[in-house]
């Protein structure tokens, strides 16, 4: 085969396996591979990496989009001497995501500003990485979706969808209290998962004010039972973050 007919072949060959990356490198990696000596397995699996290499990092890109996270936020950026008392091994262990492939749980608990909607992106995205869909909303969202769903009588359907994501996040209960239909929705939600696939939950009430938020206390009981059977509770204590580096900017700067 000449240079020429080589190239289209592999052009032509890459697209029907619909493997560009392969059509980028081939020619380049096959120089190297002449040059280096390379044996044939080398070349291909290097060509084959290449290409899977690719892929990956674009599912990852096209899940994280699709997570619906409100901002980017890295566990790598959350700075723990913040939160002396969160257990650095416990962080780790849930940055592992084994979590997610045990359909555990993870509730996290604080006041405002401490950091928890930062923490769920975090490892949000951590499970993203690992290759598990997930989807990112606000309690009130949610429920907003479940109550369009259970209108149309398509509530079931709705679950059964969302148990395709392996990992829900739902941010911020207890800033909204939720009537007695929503806060069934909201349990229905929480035992369709239940030991199925995981939920991360913020929220800046103590279960023990759940009832509140929820307007049923036994509702809420019946709720938090299954969402901590198989879970792990973070309480995240200390002033608020944002108003702490605003008052080291303020300090630093009458100090100059
Ligand atoms: P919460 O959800 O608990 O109200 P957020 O996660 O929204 O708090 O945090 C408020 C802001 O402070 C965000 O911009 C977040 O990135 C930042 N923040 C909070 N805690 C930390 C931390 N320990 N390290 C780095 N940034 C933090
Ligand atoms: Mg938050």
């Amino acid at each position: 085969m000449t240079a020429n007919e080589m190239t289209s072949t592999m052009a032509y060959l890459t697209r029907v396996l619909k493997m560009p990356t392969i059509a980028r490198v081939w020619a380049e990696l096959a120089e190297q591979a002449r040059a280096g000596g390379w044996s044939h397995e080398d070349y291909l699996s290097a060509v084959l990496s290449r290409q899977v290499a690719d892929r990956e990092a674009s599912g990852t890109a096209m899940r994280v989009a699709g997570a619906h996270f409100p901002h980017v936020k890295t566990l790598e950026d959350f700075n723990t001497d913040h939160q002396p008392s969160l257990r650095r091994d416990v962080l780790a262990h849930l940055a592992s995501t084994a979590f997610v492939a045990k359909a555990e749980n993870v509730i996290l608990l604080g006041p405002p500003g401490v950091g928890k909607t930062h923490l769920a992106i975090g490892l949000g995205i951590k499970a993203v990485q690992a290759g598990y869909p997930v989807l990112f909303d606000t309690a009130t969202n949610w429920v907003a979706r479940l109550t369009a769903a259970h209108n149309t009588g398509t509530l079931d359907r709705e679950l059964k969808r969302l148990r395709r994501y392996r990992l829900l996040i739902i941010d911020e209960v207890g800033y909204i209290p939720f009537d007695h239909d929503a806060a069934n929705l909201f349990f229905q939600l929480v035992a369709s998962r239940y030991e199925q696939g995981s939920i991360m939950v913020t929220s800046n009430l103590p279960f023990g004010r759940w009832g509140e938020t929820f307007s049923d206390d036994i509702v809420a009981a019946a709720m938090i039972d299954r969402l901590v059977h198989h879970a792990e509770v973070i309480t995240l204590a200390g002033d608020s973050y944002r108003t702490r580096s605003r008052r080291e900017l303020l300090a630093a700067n009458t100090a100059k």
